[in-house]
């Protein structure tokens, strides 16, 4: 048995330790924060508890995956119920498109806006599910070591239908015509943080998640699934250390590895670090043992960062549902100010995330639970003054699409934005959603998994492969606990 030490307690620090600790060996976690979770973590306050982070339960595919890998279903620990409609997309006041939960009416939501548009959904849907079936069996479960991983019959000769070298805009426009159509194809990107016209076509296949597997939602919370992690992982025997932040990550004579923390100094057999990749190398690691300096860390296209308001409300809002898209102002103007000339937006999207409608137990009766998020790109100053300048500007039209006052109903407010990334989850330039999915930035290209020059240290989360996004983090971390398994089976 050997002993090892997991840093940071997100989802991929949680997924390693449940794979490692289930092979038999003696796992420690060390988190920062006083609760696991990372950036799904939680808070409660007066009645409401809000979701820090993720919101959209997507591919529910992944997560029964993973619970099928230590005997479970989501069903052992939370009741997923999928959503309908799925979400909405708000172009104006009286313009908006409801995404219902069945594939036959979306058909018609799409007819209704463009003739023949129905046949061309299909035809890109039946793609996607092309794209979807290869990443999800032979692209995103490898840890990018080398492009022959990749060298497998189905990948080459499906490699002209997984479009990679056609970007995601070009692709959509192709089947598409109306604007509203063309946005609403190209926002599932946004989660893989860069603009349309700079992701692979091949992460159309999110189209396919978000259409076709639908949207989910688990009763509780998005809190719920590191809670279910967690339990797998004490049934295991992991410690769980809280409130221990690991302060450097020592090499010993024949790379020996032992971690330091407050409380002290820890000898381990391995280690698997989660917490944002380049903190990791540039401030645990002296630099001999670095992958990379700072130099090629200033040069990646990083995701966004955001900006976000939890709200409490003392009342209920009759038009929003559950996730609510505001693309009343330019995609195009935003997606540049976030990634090509960065700034804080003159006129932003956003998004309202309002689980209350779905789950009575995450608001007090009668009231509503308001998540606002705002993406921006990272890097930029954040005071208060600026917040609140954005909160302006988004309660406002938030009011006027719902037509009643919520200013004046608030009862409870928070903000979280740049700089609480950086000092909660040391994220460098305060990235939400770690690194993006680029071409230039996929599989090989990626911040690789294993330290190469220590045999026993590798990587996991949304920084290193496969990606940003929860199913990616809890594949990341299964892929970590793979390597340093090898590693430990070789060594033995
Ligand atoms: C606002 C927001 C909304 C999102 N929405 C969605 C969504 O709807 N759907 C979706 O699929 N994904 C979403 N994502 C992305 C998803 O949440 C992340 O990709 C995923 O949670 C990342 O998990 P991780 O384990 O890589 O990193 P983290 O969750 O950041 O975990 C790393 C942990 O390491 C800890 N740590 C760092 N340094 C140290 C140290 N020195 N010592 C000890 N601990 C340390 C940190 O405190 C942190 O808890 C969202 C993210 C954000 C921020």
């Amino acid at each position: 048995m050997s002993k090892i030490a997991i840093i940071g307690g997100g989802f991929s620090g949680l997924s390693a330790a449940c794979f490692i600790a289930k092979q038999g060996h003696e796992v420690t976690l060390c988190e920062k924060n006083e609760s696991l979770g990372g950036r799904a973590r939680f808070f409660s306050e007066l009645g409401f508890m809000f979701d820090m982070g993720p919101s959209w339960y997507w591919m529910p595919d992944i997560f029964e995956d993973f619970f099928a890998q230590f005997g479970k279903k989501s069903c052992d620990y939370y009741k997923l119920v999928q959503l309908d409609p799925g979400f909405q997309v708000i172009y104006g006041k009286d313009d908006v498109l409801q995404i219902p939960a069945r594939i036959d009416d979306i058909y018609e939501v799409f007819e209704n806006i463009e003739k023949g548009s129905a046949a061309q959904l299909e035809k890109f849907l039946a793609e996607g599910a092309f794209k979807y079936k290869v990443g999800m069996q032979h692209l995103v479960y490898k840890p990018s070591f080398s492009w022959l991983e990749f060298a497998e019959k189905e990948v080459i000769t499906g490699a002209v239908k997984l479009h990679m070298f056609q970007s995601v805009s070009d692709y959509v426009r192709k089947f598409f015509k109306d604007e509203r159509l063309v946005m609403l194809m190209e926002f599932p990107v946004l989660f893989l943080g860069a603009m349309a016209q700079q992701i692979p076509a091949l992460y159309s296949l999110m189209n396919y998640a978000a259409l076709s597997l639908g949207t989910w939602y688990p009763i509780g919370g998005m809190a719920e699934i590191p809670k279910a992690m967690e339990d797998i992982a004490a049934s295991y025997g992991v410690r769980f250390m809280t409130g221990c932040e690991i302060s450097k990550i020592n090499i010993g004579t024949k790379k020996a590895i032992s971690i330091s923390s407050k409380i002290g100094e820890f000898r381990t057999d391995g280690v698997i670090a989660t917490g944002d990749y380049h903190h990791t190398e540039q401030h645990l690691l002296e630099e001999q043992y670095r992958n990379y300096d700072e130099a090629y860390w200033d040069k990646r296209t990083l995701a966004p960062s955001c900006l976000i308001f939890y709200i409490g409300v003392n009342k209920k809002i009759k038009k929003l549902i559950h996730h609510n898209l505001f693309f009343d102002a330019s995609f195009e103007n935003h997606a540049r100010e976030i990634y090509k000339e960065p700034k804080w937006p003159d006129d932003p999207l956003f998004y309202a995330c309002c689980p209350s409608k779905t789950d009575m137990s995450v608001a007090p009766e009668g009231m509503e639970n308001l998540f606002l998020l705002v993406p921006v790109a990272t890097g930029l100053e954040d005071n208060e003054a600026m917040r609140e300048k954005y909160f302006g500007i988004i309660i406002r039209r938030l009011e006027g699409f719902c037509g009643e006052d919520i200013l004046n109903h608030i009862i409870f407010k928070r903000s979280y934005c740049i700089k609480d990334f950086a000092k909660d989850y040391h994220a460098y330039k305060g990235n939400a959603y770690g690194l993006a999915n680029t071409l230039r930035q996929t599989a090989v290209l990626k911040p690789t998994l294993r330290n190469k020059k220590i045999k026993n240290l590798f990587y996991a989360g949304q920084l290193t492969v496969p990606g940003p996004g929860v199913p990616p983090a809890l594949i990341s971390g299964q892929l970590a606990a793979g390597q340093l398994l090898n590693y430990l089976n070789t060594k033995q």
